[in-house]
């Protein structure tokens, strides 16, 4: 059931405990690690909470489903896509979002600069990678990145600013945790060293789930995506 604000909050002010605990362990600053609500599929008074609560920003995974909410929500929030984006979608998708997390071609980045040289904006995004080689997921695969990132530096209405991964389901418990903890590890890995390469600061690495948010601070997360453990299950 959508919870009340009330509720919300004990469950946000959970997480944030959550995270300054793992940034102890890591000897991080909590500072560090935003906290993206991720509304999809929960009503548009979802956005509203997490602005109330003082979230910057809310993750959608659906160009539609954000369009739709978006004039519901009263308050101002940033809006983020971290769903797989098609083509089609590239001139919406840049009209109404404030970031776009799943980028993982070369041809949706020409799009997406277009679009947004056609908007007289500039677009933050980072680049979707499938660090942890799952078939399932969407994401651009590791070894393609370095040319992936190139692409993404030449076009001049994107801004870069990082990295993101979703890690794969193992078949126990323990084997998801150590997934997680090795797909994580991998991003941190691939952002160093094209950072280092590249000159571009790609400070933003977007990892962390409801269930994996600890090994993914322990890795570098700059961005945990929770759903589940704020608004309940979809
Ligand atoms: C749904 C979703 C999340 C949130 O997952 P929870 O397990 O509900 O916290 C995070 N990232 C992406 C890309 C998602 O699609």
């Amino acid at each position: 059931m959508f919870p009340s604000y009330e509720e919300f909050q004990i469950r946000a002010d959970d997480i944030r405990a959550q995270i300054v605990v793992a940034c102890a362990r890591a000897r991080r600053d909590p500072a560090e690690v935003a906290l993206l609500a991720v509304t999809k599929t929960h009503p548009a008074a979802a956005a509203d909470y997490a602005a109330r609560y003082g979230l910057p920003a809310v993750g959608e995974n659906r160009v539609q489903e954000a369009i739709d909410k978006q004039p519901l929500c009263t308050a101002k929030i940033q809006w983020e896509l971290i769903g797989h984006l098609q083509s089609n979608k590239a001139k919406l998708a840049t009209a109404h979002f404030d970031r776009i997390q799943s980028v993982d071609s070369a041809k949706l980045l020409t799009l997406l600069d277009r679009a947004a040289a056609d908007l007289g904006k500039t677009l933050r995004v980072l680049l979707q990678i499938n660090a942890g080689h799952d078939p399932a997921k969407f994401g651009a695969d590791p070894a393609d990145a370095p040319r992936l990132l190139e692409t993404a530096l030449a076009c001049p209405h994107l801004r870069i600013d990082g990295f993101m991964t979703i890690a794969p389901l193992g078949a126990t418990p323990a084997e998801t945790a150590a997934l997680a903890a090795r797909t994580f590890e991998n991003l941190r890995a691939i952002r160093d060293d094209l950072a280092a390469k590249s000159g571009a600061p790609l400070r933003e690495l977007s990892m962390g789930m409801s269930g994996d948010l600890e090994a993914a601070i322990l890795a570098g997360s700059t961005q945990v995506r929770i759903g589940t453990a704020l608004y309940g299950a979809r």
